[in-house]
């Protein structure tokens, strides 16, 4: 044993208080410190417990100095978490541990052998943007039109390649990559070398150089398998071929690997995670020992037989039993609410009543499947003051689509907003380049006036060159005819014409990245957005009161995704927008079939295995989507829950009737305090003569003061006949005939 590690290392005798609060099997896993080692287990079981303590072990008994101990957390807050865990349980500082995650740590290493992979030891570590604006010079200089072949299709196909462990030089001949008929491969090459000409590298290429490196000096790699005793990861089911690869090379020297992972959340083979790398474990380190633990800590008995029940429908997984001491229970909430607006106002409600009662906001959290859906939330409280922090990305109104799309909308509203022109003016392209720029800075200073006031006077003068002249006058005519539109048409209508006419929303549909799909729901989220406010000043003032909002870093209800939520753990978790094309996703099932509503359903199971105490799952009848009511059905997620863990909430309004499945009558028998409400339900239908249990879209309203029913056929002056699907006050929800589902008011309706 070397100094440093006695010096943290207890007298031989001494107890070890850190190993009295596990459990045996627990126990076991952290002992086991020599050879392989798999720990496969379900959510909430102490995996990452386990993992700490097992360093805290190492270091402990003198096995290892901290350097010579390699962790890998699947996040930067993850990583601060454990190596505060650790300090705490040994109670000494541990400089020197190699915690972090795979970028973090690859990096690292890539640092100090940057010159042999071509780099220079400060290279530059390029952000989304960085990679984008690089593939786009390439595309030019290979003459490849980015109108047929976006940019950014390029970057995700060598991404991909990337995540799989592949430089150019490895592509093998059936690899082309699907991209401007098989050029992909040729842009790999020369981005590769761009790459090192600016001495940078780009996320992927930490660990791809990393591997690079390994093969190409097999000193350099010997020197890291001999420093590296012990090599724990964390959320190994996510985990890509790089990484895993990497992993391989660095552990084969001592071969103590401890990996720890759940095959049930295995949620990011969109981004090339491969679940097999867990299931291929004791094939690749023979002789290795596999864990397994079923004792959940974390979650209550409802919560965990809501989970396990869900996840059973999942065909690929491995399969495990998850069980709890937990005595107390408390049903899974499930509420059926009106609207996404009405949702908002539900759980802001509940936060407040928690919060009255002593919950602290940080052991509150909402979870989403899809970023739009934060913005009634943010809303909410804004109204409400509860203080929130969006983790894992911007809030709403700070993302890039929505400031593009407000910086028009401003410049609309008021013509002298030079910043909000300047961030516009060539976005999406459309020639006006930086040489323009300044000539219009240069005369807006000059003559001290507003940049439009300059760009406008200098389209008639021969500054700046005929191309870029035509597309700004193009562009100051379309805000002069934008401007003139708001005598005419309501600010909705603008904010479309305005997001259509200037090519804004065409840009994200000609983007074939894996994130041009949510900017456009959250461009569509911004319509909806719009329409609660009279006029766009008015809307333009509500943004910039929001965004001043200082969330700070006091105690705040935490407000993301589900995909961000991996690993933690809150008392009471908000899981709202469980329906049908939502949550599932139905991009995830078009684009993978069975395997994609797999994921879905992983994601799912990820997100009510958060919560300790109590998890409220809700769904909306309605969905105002862009400019358009939609009625929704509540997602399939919901069937699945098995009944003797949920309850339907008790909330006024709606309550979800029988599922059209094999259990739809026994929902209702098994809804607790049972009363008048749903006495008046059965009455409400009988008297509509529709059946309670018609399908999966029936919602019936309970509270109704509307004279129409459920089921009854009635008459619109402008939209026609129809029949009316749902009640709430009186407002009708109506399948028209002719027009589609709508939400109208009650007294604009007869009688068919
Ligand atoms: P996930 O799959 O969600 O990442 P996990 O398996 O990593 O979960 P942990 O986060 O390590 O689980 O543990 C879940 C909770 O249970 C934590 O609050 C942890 O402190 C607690 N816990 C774990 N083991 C024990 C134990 N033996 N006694 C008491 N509490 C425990
Ligand atoms: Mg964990």
């Amino acid at each position: 044993m070397d100094d440093r590690a006695r010096d943290i290392a207890p007298a031989a005798q001494e107890p070890v208080p850190y190993l009295s609060g596990l459990t045996d099997i627990q126990r076991a896993a952290v002992e086991a410190t020599e050879g392989p080692v798999l720990v496969l287990a379900g959510a909430g079981t102490g995996k990452t417990r386990v993992l700490t303590t097992r360093l805290a072990h190492i270091l402990r008994s003198g096995r290892a100095w901290p350097s010579q101990v390699l962790a890998v957390t699947f996040t930067n807050k993850a990583a601060r978490e454990m190596r505060e865990r650790v300090a705490q349980l040994i109670g000494a500082s541990v400089e020197g541990l190699w915690i972090g995650t795979f970028h973090a740590t690859g990096a690292r290493i890539l640092r100090r052998h940057a010159e042999l992979v071509g780099l220079k030891s400060n290279f530059t570590i390029l952000d989304a943007d960085d990679q984008l604006r690089l593939v786009k010079q390439l595309l030019e200089s290979h003459n490849i039109d980015d109108k047929r072949w976006p940019a950014r299709a390029a970057l995700e196909v060598i991404q991909r390649w990337k995540d799989r462990g592949l430089g150019p030089e490895k592509l093998g001949a059936g690899e082309t990559g699907d991209f401007a008929a098989g050029r992909a491969v040729e842009l790999y090459r020369d981005y590769q070398a761009r790459l090192v000409t600016l001495n940078a590298a780009d996320f992927g290429d930490l660990l791809l150089h990393n591997l690079t490196l390994f093969q190409r000096e097999p000193d350099v790699l010997a020197s890291y398998q001999r420093q590296f005793r012990y090599v724990l990861v964390d959320e190994y089911q996510d985990t890509n071929v790089a990484q895993y690869l990497w992993l391989r090379l660095l552990a084969q020297g001592h071969r103590n690997l401890c990996c720890v992972g759940d095959d049930d959340q295995s949620i990011y083979s969109w981004r090339g995670a491969e679940v097999g790398n867990i299931l291929r474990f004791e094939k690749d380190f023979p002789g290795a020992q596999v864990i397994r633990l079923e004792q959940n800590f974390r979650s209550t008995r409802d919560i965990l037989g809501a989970a396990s029940g869900l996840i059973a429908n999942n065909e690929s997984r491995l399969g495990k039993t998850l069980w709890t001491e937990r005595a107390d229970t408390d049903k899974v909430i499930v509420r059926g609410v009106w609207d996404g607006e009405s949702e908002a106002r539900m759980v802001g409600e509940e936060i407040e009543r928690l919060h009255r009662e002593g919950t602290r906001l940080d052991d509150v959290a909402i979870l989403v499947r899809a970023g739009f859906q934060m913005r009634e939330f943010e809303e909410r409280f804004v109204t409400l003051g509860i203080p929130y922090r969006v983790v894992g990305g911007p809030r709403f109104y700070e993302r890039q689509e929505i400031r593009d799309a407000i910086a028009y909308l401003r410049v609309v509203n008021q013509p002298d907003d030079g910043l909000a022109f300047e961030r516009i003016v060539n976005v999406p392209r459309r020639g006006i380049g930086e040489a323009t720029m300044q000539a219009i800075h240069r005369l807006a200073r000059a003559r001290s006036r507003p940049l439009v006031e300059a760009a406008r006077a200098l389209v008639d003068t021969d500054e700046i060159k005929p191309q870029a002249r035509a597309a700004l006058r193009r562009l100051l005519d379309a805000f002069d005819r934008w401007r003139a539109l708001t005598e005419t048409t309501d600010h909705v209508t603008l904010a479309e014409t305005v997001l259509d006419e200037s090519g804004y929303t065409a840009m994200w549909h000609n983007d074939k990245s894996p994130e041009a799909p949510g900017r456009l729901e959250n461009l569509k989220e911004l319509i909806t957005a719009l329409q609660e406010f009279e006029n766009l000043a008015g809307f333009l003032e509500h943004v910039s009161l929001v965004m001043d909002q200082d969330t700070g870093s006091g105690d705040a209800a935490t407000l993301m995704t589900l995909h961000a939520a991996k690993g933690l753990e809150f008392v009471q978790v908000f899981l709202p927008g469980w329906e049908d094309g939502l949550f599932p996703n139905q991009r995830a099932i078009d684009q993978d079939g069975a395997a994609g509503l797999e994921e879905e359903r992983r994601l799912a199971y990820v997100g009510l295995t958060r919560a300790k105490r109590h998890a409220t799952i809700s769904f909306a009848a309605n969905r105002r989507i862009y400019n358009q009511w939609q009625s929704a059905l509540p997602s399939r997620f919901i069937e699945e829950l098995p009944r003797a863990h949920v309850a339907i909430g008790a909330a006024p309004g709606l309550y979800r009737m029988g599922a059209g499945s094999k259990e739809g009558a026994a929902w209702d028998d098994d809804v607790p305090g049972r009363g008048p409400g749903f006495r008046r339900m059965h009455q409400a239908a009988r008297g509509a003569g529709a059946p309670l249990l018609e399908g999966r879209a029936s919602v019936v309203q309970v509270d109704a003061t509307s004279r129409h029913q459920a089921g009854e056929r009635v008459f619109h002056q402008k939209f026609g006949y129809g029949r009316v699907i749902a009640v709430e006050g009186n407002k009708l929800e109506i399948a028209f005939d002719a027009s589609g589902t709508k939400k109208v008011v009650d007294s604009f309706v007869e009688r068919a």
